[in-house]
């Protein structure tokens, strides 16, 4: 889906950015977007479109979405368009970028919200397992991956590096390469 022409780059497709809330999903979607004037829509928005709220989480109320619903969704792929959001790894689309970053940096980016201790602990955890190569390794998809680390380099230096692999088409070969935060500890 990425197509070189001579100097001037043009990227194709549909890109789902995810991670665990916190890695940088919307800031680095925004900054994407102003390189490539792709339009960014978020999860939430896809599944509203698509009818695939689930109800709500009466814990904490937010809305429940159906991730077997998002997967059915077959009308994103080859479309120039952003997703981003901590489920968009589940709607098919042509690369996916997952967003990494060192558990102790979510666990100080989460408390700046208003989340519930219980909350910023599941998702600090989340984080450390590396759960969304999990799901993704249980659904199927065609998508090219893209991971980045986005504990220690800002949001603009990511995005270049996201522009550099897309426009080269470096892509993740094995997924024995990626992030393993208990092996960096
Ligand atoms: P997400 O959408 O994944 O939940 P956000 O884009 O809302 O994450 O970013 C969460 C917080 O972390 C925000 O305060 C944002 O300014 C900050 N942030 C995002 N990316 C970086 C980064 N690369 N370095 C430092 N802080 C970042
Ligand atoms: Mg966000």
């Amino acid at each position: 889906m990425i197509a070189c022409v001579g100097l001037d780059v043009e990227i194709h497709g549909c890109i789902s950015i995810t991670g665990t809330p916190g890695v940088g999903k919307t800031t680095i979607a925004q900054l994407l977007s102003s390189s490539i004037g792709f339009d960014v829509v978020s999860i939430e928005k896809v599944a509203s479109d698509s009818q695939c709220f689930a109800g709500v989480d009466e814990s904490d109320k937010t809305s429940l979405i159906d991730v077997d619903c998002l997967q059915a969704q077959s009308d994103y792929r080859g479309k120039n368009l952003i997703i981003e959001g901590h489920l968009s790894h589940f709607v098919p689309s042509d690369i996916i970028i997952i967003l990494r970053c060192h558990p102790e940096e979510i666990q100080r980016r989460l408390e700046q919200r208003d989340y519930s201790p219980d909350k910023i602990r599941n998702n600090v955890e989340w984080e450390l397992i590396g759960g969304v190569w999990t799901e993704l390794e249980e659904v199927e998809h065609e998508a090219s991956l893209l991971e980045f680390n986005t504990s220690t380099q800002s949001p603009e230096a990511i995005t270049t590096m996201i522009l550099e692999c897309l426009t080269s088409g470096m892509f993740i070969q094995n997924k024995d390469d990626v992030i393993d935060w208990f092996e960096e500890a």
